[in-house]
């Protein structure tokens, strides 16, 4: 019943997780952080206030620290836009919210989980429509975990204009769509869809995209959904 009993892990982030005060995993966290953990596909029944939100971000970090890379990250008197192109944004998991807010709450959440480590470990960045887009673009090389919107994120894996580089999202080996009903009331149905297809063929030899999908409510449209964007033999856990 202690967070070890369910997966091995990085003892900062044990550290983190006691500074934070939680002692041990809630309910929604220990049906779901192992399969996240062995890269499953799931579908995690859970209303906000559940816990949910660690139950994807501790299995995430703990994979991430575990399984180190090297990393580049552009220089930071850059602008943001020369040269940051032979280096790319190439984040190992990607985490899609229908709302700003949100994302700004999920990324708060990994940044105490991550407290003391550096940026060279692990990095977090938003990505979300509203601010200045090369500015959070700067920010996004060298991330490790995007939480963001589905707007902003497909604006930077289909740029319009410049920065078409090949290596965004290679390594890729997590994408969360967090509370996907709402994701759907908002409209963002088909381009979650282009984007997890766009980062499918992108990883194409590096290996598979591990997929979480969280929702409070379950209309026949989420179950569509999540048939299309999971694989067959995926879990269900609430
Ligand atoms: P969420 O459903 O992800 O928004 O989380 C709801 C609240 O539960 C947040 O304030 C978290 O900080 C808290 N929380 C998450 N996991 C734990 C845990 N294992 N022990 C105690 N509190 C937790």
């Amino acid at each position: 019943n202690s967070f070890d009993d369910l997966t091995q892990l990085n003892e900062k982030l044990k550290r983190n997780l006691s500074v934070y005060g939680w002692e041990k995993p809630l309910l929604v966290q220990r049906v779901s952080m192992r399969p996240i953990q062995e890269q499953q596909d799931i579908l995690v029944n859970a209303q906000t206030g559940s816990g949910k939100t660690g139950a994807f971000l501790i299995p995430i970090i703990n994979h991430i620290l575990t399984n180190k890379r090297e990393k580049k990250f552009p220089n930071e008197d850059e602008s943001g836009i020369p040269g940051v192109d032979v280096i790319g944004i190439d984040p190992r998991a990607l985490i899609m919210t229908p709302t700003r807010e949100l994302a700004i709450q999920i990324a708060k959440e990994a940044i105490k989980l991550t407290r003391g480590l550096e940026r060279e470990e692990i990095k977090i960045c938003n990505l979300y429509g509203g601010t200045k887009r090369s500015t959070q673009r700067f920010h996004a090389f060298g991330a490790d975990i995007i939480v963001g919107t589905p707007g902003r994120v497909a604006d930077i894996l289909f740029p319009s204009v410049e920065g078409a580089t090949k290596q965004h999202f290679e390594s890729c080996e997590f994408v969360v769509l967090d509370e996907a009903d709402r994701m759907l009331d908002n409209g963002f149905g088909e381009l979650n869809n282009i984007i997890i297809n766009k980062i499918k063929e992108k990883r194409s030899s590096a290996g598979p995209v591990s997929k979480v999908l969280t929702s409070a409510t379950f209309p026949a449209e989420v179950q569509v959904f999540a048939n299309k964007f999971l694989r067959p033999d995926y879990l269900y856990a609430q």
